[in-house]
């Protein structure tokens, strides 16, 4: 297999690049590669804009960036149908149409257009896929941690129990008298010499082949009806925010008997009162009195599932930071688990009892007055 480009090394920008530059970016190369105007080799050509359109996908959705940013590719998997960028998840269909809208008369011929984003209006035959539904739930920290089973209802379309699915009364249907039950008509038109046929589908039964003289009451006439399910999802440890799972055919079912929508759900992870998320990595800032940090001490440090002694070394500055293997979350996608990011703070403290006051005097006389230069160095 190739080895994926890197998203910004594809449009050219910057790690940092804002909007604006991907957007001009993409337009560009948009312009160099499409394969109805490109100059290139046309099948490169067509590779060259489905990479580029794949990355202007990605760097232009904040969330998906923000995956990208911190997986890399493996960070979008669930967020492609098949795993893998497909025409089907490209989602700027209309900044193309910007792009190559001023191109003067640039009609969108044929190509890529037609077949994935029906600008060309040629009708879709047979039975259509049911809608696929998109459902958010946030988690805590603990639970993305741990993972395990939730069970949320999603109200979407069913197929119609009292029908099944015809839209007919008792689903008692009849073959189509306009089509003859083919689902299709056909339109001969002569021009000239040459006779065109062209084939759309039946206005009557749109498509189906089969029409009804009663429509079902229960869902009337339209053969699903809406419900709300219960569906149990599994959460794989270590998910993180704006990752996407997927449950094949918990979508809407299909209006005219094709297979159902798929469920996508999306999970969002709450921020954490005294963790920060980086990655599978847990950042945690810890106060500690000076003399612990001048003395060195054995400190009690929370984590994620209950807590651990670290050890503070003689001398500790501020802003240090220990890493305790493995404290951290589970990897989403292979074994092992992140560290746990221990970050010193030393505090001083705001009141003083009488015997800390008298202890910290004396050690104050004790102690040589200092030039700066003995403070820079520290001693
Ligand atoms: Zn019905
Ligand atoms: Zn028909």
């Amino acid at each position: 297999m190739v080895e994926k480009r890197d998203y910004y090394e594809v449009l050219g920008v910057p790690k940092n690049a804002t909007l604006d530059q991907i957007k001009q970016a993409y337009r560009a190369l948009a312009r160099k590669y499409h394969p109805d105007v490109t100059k290139e080799d046309k099948a490169h050509a067509e590779e060259r804009f489905k990479e580029i359109s794949e990355a202007y996908e990605v760097l232009v959705d904040d969330e998906k960036r923000k995956l990208y940013d911190q997986y890399g590719h493996s960070g979008l998997t669930g967020q492609f149908s098949n795993g893998g960028f497909q025409w089907s998840d490209f989602t700027h269909a209309t900044d193309l149409r910007d792009i190559f809208g001023d191109m003067g008369g640039f009609g969108f011929g044929g190509s890529i257009f037609d077949a994935l984003f029906g600008f060309g209006g040629r009708g879709q035959q047979g039975p259509h896929m049911g809608q696929s539904l998109r459902y958010d739930i946030e988690i805590t920290l603990e639970e993305a941690a741990a993972g395990g089973k939730r069970e949320v209802s999603i109200p979407r379309s069913v197929t119609c129990e009292a029908c099944h699915g015809t839209g007919a009364k008792d689903g008692k249907v009849q073959t189509c008298p306009s089509c003859g039950g083919k689902g299709q008509v056909q339109h001969v038109q002569q021009r000239g010499y040459s006779r065109f046929v062209s084939v759309s589908p039946c206005p009557k039964c749109r498509g189906a082949g089969r029409t009804y003289e009663q429509r079902c009451p229960k869902c009337d006439g339209k053969g699903v009806q809406l419900r709300t399910s219960k569906i149990s999802i599994d959460i794989p440890p270590g998910i993180d925010s704006g990752m996407r799972l997927r449950f094949a055919g918990a979508g809407d079912a299909s209006p005219d008997g094709g297979p159902p929508g798929d469920l996508f759900v999306v999970v969002h992870v709450k921020e954490h009162e005294i963790f920060r998320r980086e990655g599978a990595d847990l950042w945690l800032e810890m106060p500690v009195e000076y003399w612990e940090a001048a003395l060195g001490a054995e400190v009690e440090v929370p984590t994620l599932d209950s807590k651990a002694m670290l050890n503070i070394p003689a001398g500790t500055q501020d802003d240090s930071v220990f890493r305790m293997r493995g404290k951290g979350l589970p990897h989403v996608d292979s074994r092992g688990a992140g560290d746990q990011l221990v970050r010193i703070r030393i505090k001083v403290p705001r009141k003083l009892t009488a015997e800390q006051r008298a202890l910290l005097k004396k050690l104050s006389e004790q102690s040589p007055k200092k030039s700066f230069l003995d403070r820079l160095k520290g001693s």
